[in-house]
C-alpha cells in the first residue's frame, strides 16, 4: 500500500462562519476534489488558522483559500518552521489578505474597493505576509484579462499555454522577497487609482520591470516551498439571484494549475 500523504486545507471567511464575499463551500469542494484525485491523500479541513500547528505537523501540503483569516505571529512561526522542514504551502487568491485597519478619519469600508463617502481601510503587513512572500493591496472589478506564464519550466506551470485569458478579480499583490520566482504575471490590468497608491505609498504590485504584476510565484524556505496563486475568485449568488460566479475555476488553465499544485504539494514530480 502506498504511503499516505497528509494534506491540510484551510478555507473560510471572516468573521467566522461568514463567506467573506467568496463561495467558500464551492472552493472547499474544488480543492478537496483536486486532492482526492490522488488516492494516497488523507486530508483534514479547518476554517481559519487557529491551532494550525495541530493539523500541519504531519502534513506534506497545506492549501489555503481564505478571505480575512490569517495566521498570528505564533502560528506563522509554526508554518515557517514546517516549511523549512520540507512542507509545501499553496496559498490561493484571498490568502494574501489579512487584517485591515481603518484609515484615520474614514468610516468602515471594504479594504479593496473604494466606497464613495465611506473612505478606505488598508491592509496591515504582518509576519504572515512575510512568510507567504506577498501582500494583497487592491483589485479592480472582475474583468477579463490575460495571464502570461513567466516560467514554463516549473511543475506548477506544467502543460499550461504560454498565456491564457481569465475572467477574475485582477489581484494586485506586492511581492516581498527578491528571491521569489515569478511563475504567472500580467501586463493587462490598469495601475491602481491614485487614491489606492496614496494609501499604500505607491504602486507596490509593479514588478522591477516596471510593467508587469505577479499573479503566481514560488519561494524556497529551507527544504520547503511556498506558492501563491492570485486568481481564483468565486462568489455565492447575490441576494435575490441564483447565479454563482466561478469564473477562473471553470477554465482549463486554472483546472490545470490546481492539478499541478497537488502534484507539486504531494511530491509526484519527484
Ligand atoms: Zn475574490
Amino acid at each position: 500500500m502506498a504511503t499516505p500523504i497528509r494534506a491540510h486545507v484551510i478555507v473560510g471567511g471572516f468573521p467566522p462562519g461568514t463567506h467573506g464575499g467568496h463561495d467558500m463551500d464551492y472552493a472547499r469542494l474544488q480543492i478537496l476534489q483536486a486532492l482526492q484525485a490522488d488516492p494516497r491523500v488523507n486530508a483534514t479541513v479547518s476554517s481559519d488558522f487557529t491551532d494550525c500547528h495541530k493539523w500541519i505537523a504531519d502534513c506534506q501540503l497545506l492549501m489555503t483559500y481564505v478571505a480575512g483569516p490569517y495566521a498570528d505571529d505564533h502560528e506563522t512561526g509554526v508554518i515557517r518552521d514546517w516549511l523549512a522542514d520540507g512542507g509545501r504551502w499553496l496559498a490561493l487568491h484571498g490568502s494574501s489578505g489579512g487584517k485591515a485597519v481603518r484609515l484615520k478619519g474614514s468610516a468602515d469600508a471594504a479594504p479593496d474597493v473604494p466606497t464613495p463617502g465611506l473612505g478606505y481601510r488598508r491592509l496591515v503587513k504582518t509576519s504572515y505576509h512575510e512568510a507567504l512572500g506577498g501582500m494583497f493591496t487592491s483589485h479592480p472589478p472582475v474583468q477579463e484579462f490575460q495571464v502570461d506564464v513567466t516560467d514554463s519550466s516549473h511543475v506548477l506551470t506544467h502543460d499550461l499555454p504560454s498565456s491564457f485569458r481569465i475572467t477574475d478579480e485582477p489581484y494586485m499583490v506586492q511581492v516581498l522577497h527578491p528571491e521569489t520566482k515569478v511563475l504567472l504575471s500580467t501586463i493587462d490590468i490598469a495601475p491602481p487609482p491614485p487614491e489606492v497608491q496614496t494609501r499604500y505609498g505607491g504602486d507596490l504590485s509593479l514588478l522591477p520591470d516596471g510593467q508587469s504584476r505577479a499573479l503566481g510565484f514560488v519561494r524556497e524556505i529551507g527544504k520547503g516551498e511556498v506558492t501563491y496563486i492570485a486568481p481564483g475568485h468565486c462568489n455565492p449568488p447575490a441576494p435575490g439571484q441564483n447565479e454563482r460566479f466561478q469564473g477562473p475555476w471553470k477554465t482549463p488553465a486554472f483546472e490545470r494549475l490546481l492539478e499541478n499544485a497537488v502534484s507539486w504539494g504531494t511530491g509526484v514530480e519527484g
